[in-house]
């Protein structure tokens, strides 16, 4: 029989957030082990397409104690350099990772440790981090399944290049990020693409002279809780903001986002058609809502809402040599021949369907009352109920960068100082590496944790 392992902090996938958690535990020589059920930044290397680039800047690059200090901080890593980033993170600071192991399952037993079941033995756990990120399931709506046979099907996260696909024309249906840089990659090299929309919300890649995301880090936008923004306080309901890119910078590596996109601009040079959001398919035909004016009034909305926000800080900071705001009039419009309701499969040249529609986490491996009654996860800032018990970097565990490589470390130090707490409660007592000085006091007392 396997011999059961007992640890001080179990955490639960290594991405940037497994990552982040346990380099706060390292530094202060606390006992953990993060388990990865594939390799170090995983989803990066094995869920993002060939020419994918991060939207947040290099500069926003900052794990704690591991800040991109490189020569170009206003670029976009390529998926490659995200994961050489995170990868060096690891490498760097010795953080114990184990990969190839799967969590299977996590039960509170046996003196208040955690049970946690892999597919290689048992661990007892004082505490435990699920860091398994908010973007690992792919949410194919159910309505997929209407779809004709002879119709090729994948998801946003399964999506490398155009040569991967059957020849003819692509609909993406998901008006996100995902959505528009794949349309943008396809409509680029000679596909026919449809983009079919839901609600969206637009960012310009520049404003006022400046990166959108300086102004969204500078006027604290970012750090806003999700009750400020349209669709209101439920997580998942809030979709990020699209930054439309130039499309030809998406060819041109080392290149900062030069070009103000607009989203009238994106729609000529692409070439792309847009329909409303898909609603049903019966048979071959396939149907679409007459949402998009809606959806685009509602774009504006928003659009207008945070480039106001950036004018008055401007202006109350007096901040000078900054271009004049945008005219909203002419990111959004001219704007909308109606869109077609109905598109028949079998006279149309439309052999591709991309579901950009998202993720939706599961969690029946976890067996803990930490979930509402529809199964979402509940916490205050990634801190559940049950001592000893977090999430970490879920889109909107917290603001707008939760999720991201530039918020994670907030809402890791946030749930650092409450691990600790728990810890020095235990019952099981907390092992301190032998070759760090700190004792678990000395830790929470500290003001040295960034
Ligand atoms: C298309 C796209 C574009 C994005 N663009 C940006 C951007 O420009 N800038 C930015 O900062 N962020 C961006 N993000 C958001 C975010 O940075 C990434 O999703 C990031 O991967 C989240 O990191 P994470 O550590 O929370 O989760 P992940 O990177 O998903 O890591 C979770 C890990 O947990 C592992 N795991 C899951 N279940 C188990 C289990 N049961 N047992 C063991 N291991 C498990 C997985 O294998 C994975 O490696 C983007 C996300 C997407 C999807």
């Amino acid at each position: 029989m396997k011999k059961i392992k007992k640890i001080e902090v179990l955490i639960v996938g290594a991405g940037q957030a497994g990552l982040s958690i346990s380099y706060l535990l390292a530094k202060h020589g606390i006992r953990h082990v993060v388990l990865e059920k594939g390799e170090v930044a995983d989803s990066w290397k094995n869920q993002r397409w060939d020419i994918f680039q991060l939207t947040t800047q290099n500069w926003q690059n900052r794990l704690p104690g591991f800040r991109y200090k490189g020569k170009y901080p206003a670029h976009f890593s390529s998926k490659v350099e995200v994961t050489r980033y995170l990868e060096s993170y690891q490498q760097k600071f010795k953080l114990p990772v184990k990969t190839g192991i799967e969590v299977q399952s996590i039960n509170k037993k046996q003196n208040d440790l955690f049970e946690v079941l892999t597919n290689h033995g048992k661990y007892l756990a004082s505490s435990v981090v699920i860091a398994t990120g908010s973007f690992s399931t792919p949410n194919i709506p159910k309505e997929g399944s209407q779809l004709p046979q002879a119709i090729c099907q994948i998801h946003s996260s399964a999506y490398r290049n155009p040569g991967s696909l059957p020849p003819g024309a692509v609909l993406v249906i998901g008006g996100g990020q995902s959505g528009f840089e794949i349309a943008s990659d396809l409509s680029q090299r000679g596909r026919k693409v449809y983009l079919s929309m839901g609600r969206t919300f637009f960012l310009p890649r520049r404003y006022r002279g400046s990166d959108i995301m300086h102004w969204l880090s500078e006027t604290g936008i970012v750090d806003l809780p999700a009750s400020f923004f349209p669709g209101g306080p439920r997580m998942s309901s809030t979709p990020s903001p699209v930054i439309l890119r130039d499309l030809s910078e998406l060819e041109t590596k080392k290149k900062p986002g030069s070009q103000a996109c607009s989203f009238a601009t994106w729609l000529n040079s692409s070439q792309v058609t847009l329909l409303g959001r898909f609603s049903f398919a019966e048979q071959s035909i396939l149907n679409f809502d007459q949402n998009l004016p809606q959806a685009l009034s509602e774009a504006k909305t928003y659009y207008q809402r945070v480039t106001r926000l950036i004018d008055s800080y401007i202006k109350k900071n007096k901040i000078t040599s900054t271009a004049k705001g945008t005219d909203c009039a002419k990111i959004f419009f001219p704007m909308l021949l109606p869109t077609p309701s109905k598109i028949d499969l079998q006279h149309h040249p439309i052999k591709t369907v991309i579901w950009s529609t998202g993720f939706r986490e599961k969690y029946s491996w976890i067996h803990l009352p930490v979930f509402s009654k529809n199964g979402n996860p509940q916490f205050k800032r990634g801190i559940t109920q049950m001592p000893g018990f977090y999430f970490l970097g879920l889109h909107w565990l917290h603001n707008l960068k939760s999720g991201s490589l530039f918020g994670v470390k907030d809402d890791a130090l946030y749930i650092f100082k409450d691990l600790l707490q728990v810890l020095s409660t235990q019952s099981f007592k907390p092992q301190i590496y032998p070759n760090t000085k700190s004792s678990l006091a000395t830790v929470i007392n500290t003001n040295s944790m960034r």
